[in-house]
């Protein structure tokens, strides 16, 4: 995410591999959340004040206004405009229920720098809006059924009806690169593909087993399987190759291997703050685990193989 083309590239390969940012969406925040309504802590939105200029949220949000049709509510709200054509209850609870809490856990667990440019999240009521509106404002078709992140357009388009697991896994995307810029993509991907299915209580978030396991067990079993090793060292355009979703699978699980074992956040902290010494995270791994890598591999080879998704 680096360079113009590479985002162009990103995006082009984000709409072609289904697989990228979808999910099997077990996580769905509009159901769990029953909370009344709710407004921003005063204190919350003067924290993001400070680095977003209030005039790139104005021209940005009379940009939306003067492009989408008066069924959209355009709004600010934290680091984010929600654009949405869901009922204002409905929207509502999409964001007190799933974007605000993320938030909390994202700062609260993770990241230390906020973002300096707004980012605008779509909230589509269903499949038939989300298509037309993504082809009419970016003629991007072939789409995820879930939703997808455009990164060199800071803007997020949600196929809500589908649930909020896809939301907090683009989320990810969306605040690390303000966070942790040079992100490699096999942890940029585990971290955001962990966070798919996952509970966002006290601040903390947990990512559970999804839809993506057997991909992996699959690799593991019929000896496809290649090392964390091999993974780590992936650049872009073999990451998202057409191996993209074992290497999906794989780093979503040394993720959440490592959130298991109570490390993830020492491992994100240490990888983002020693990335120029090794980006590949090798190093960092294996000061965290007190274990070499071949090690954690075979550990994590039997853990993954243990578990069940059901
Ligand atoms: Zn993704």
């Amino acid at each position: 995410m680096k360079t113009t083309a590479g985002i162009s590239r990103f995006v082009l390969l984000s709409l072609l591999l289904l697989s990228g940012c979808s999910t099997g969406t077990v996580y769905r925040a509009l159901k769990l959340n029953n909370s009344p309504s709710k407004v921003m802590n005063p204190a919350f939105l003067d924290s993001t004040s400070s680095l977003i200029s209030q005039t790139d949220f104005n021209n940005r949000i009379e940009e939306l206004k003067r492009l989408l049709s008066s069924d959209f509510t355009v709004e600010q709200h934290s680091y984010f405009i929600i654009v949405s054509n869901l009922s204002a209850e409905e929207t509502e609870k999409v964001t007190a229920g799933t974007i605000d809490k993320a938030v909390d856990c994202f700062y609260n667990n993770y990241f230390d720098s906020r973002p300096s440019e707004p980012t605008t999240i779509f909230l589509f009521k269903n499949d038939e809006t989300y298509r037309w509106w993504a082809k009419k404002l970016y003629d991007d078709d072939d789409l995820s059924r879930y939703g997808y992140y455009k990164p060199f357009a800071k803007t997020m388009l949600m196929n809500i009806n589908t649930g909020t697991g896809t939301l907090v896994h683009e989320m990810t995307h969306a605040l690390v690169r303000y966070d942790f810029p040079d992100i490699p993509s096999w942890f940029n991907e585990g971290l955001g593909s962990l966070y798919e299915r996952c509970s966002l209580n006290n601040k903390q978030i947990l990512g559970y087993v999804n839809w993506r396991l057997p991909a992996l067990q699959d690799a593991i079993n019929d000896k496809s399987y290649t090392s964390l090793d091999k993974l780590f060292k992936t650049d872009y355009d073999e990451f998202y190759g057409n191996r993209s979703d074992v290497n999906y699978s794989q780093a979503r699980y040394i993720c959440m291997y490592l959130q298991e074992a109570g490390l993830l956040k020492n491992f994100y902290k240490l990888f983002r703050d020693t990335y120029g010494e090794d980006n590949t995270g090798k190093t960092q791994i294996e000061k965290i685990t007190g274990k070499t890598l071949n090690e954690i591999d075979q550990d994590y080879v039997k853990w993954v193989s243990a578990l069940k998704y059901e």
